[in-house]
């Protein structure tokens, strides 16, 4: 009898402990992660007169960061300034802070000039409506470019938990996406663009913490 009672009662506990944990993880107000591409001895792709990928996606990343901070959502970036952080780190940053969110930024480059446009990768089926939601943004926000749609690619760092997707901005390499991500108010509309996917997924996540 005494045994079936200590088994009832941590059995109590233990239902009492996961729902419990349950309400704090709906309470939770969601942390976007966002992942400038490359950086430091790996510049990515190179563009028209030298400009890479590296400094154009930090660029762009710090402008999502402050647009999201102003809907007071907490914003971590895998990387602040020019320097090289392995795609592992990269990864690991989204677990360290228990990111709920995971965009990663890069731009194209390919050797034929005439390519442009703009695309979104997922790979876990999870990011497949962010994605979606951040490449419709980025049509709408920048008529002139192409869009080449949402695709999926096991890309190393979208084999996450966390909800992810990876942002091709444009080809630095195209004669037409090279003129607009040379331009400060098209990178800013760029950033615009994937906060605005990234707030209309969260439209569900708590109503209330998000304004
Ligand atoms: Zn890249």
């Amino acid at each position: 009898m005494k045994t079936l009672i200590i088994i009832y009662s941590l059995i109590f506990i233990l239902i009492f402990l996961l729902i419990n944990k349950n309400l704090k993880n709906n309470d939770k107000k969601p942390i976007i992660i966002i992942d400038p591409g490359h950086g430091g001895k790996d510049v990515g792709a190179v563009g028209l007169h030298s400009l890479t990928e590296s400094k154009i996606v930090l660029d762009v990343s710090l402008k999502i960061k402050e647009k999201l901070e102003k809907k007071r959502l907490t914003v971590i970036l895998t990387r602040y300034e020019d320097e090289y952080i392995s795609l592992l780190d990269r990864l690991k940053k989204g677990y360290i802070y228990d990111g709920n969110l995971f965009v990663s930024v890069h731009a194209n480059g390919h050797k034929n000039s005439n390519i442009n446009g703009i695309e979104t990768f997922y790979f876990m089926n999870s990011g497949k409506i962010l994605a979606q939601k951040i490449q419709n943004q980025l049509i709408k926000k920048s008529k002139n470019s192409i869009d080449r749609g949402i695709k999926k690619k096991n890309f190393f760092v979208l084999r996450t938990e966390i909800v992810s997707c990876l942002v091709e901005i444009g080809f630095i390499t195209g004669t037409e996406d090279y003129k607009n991500l040379l331009c400060n108010k098209h990178k800013k509309s760029v950033a615009d663009a994937i906060s605005e996917g990234v707030l209309e997924y969260l439209k569900n996540w708590k109503k209330k913490l998000i304004q």
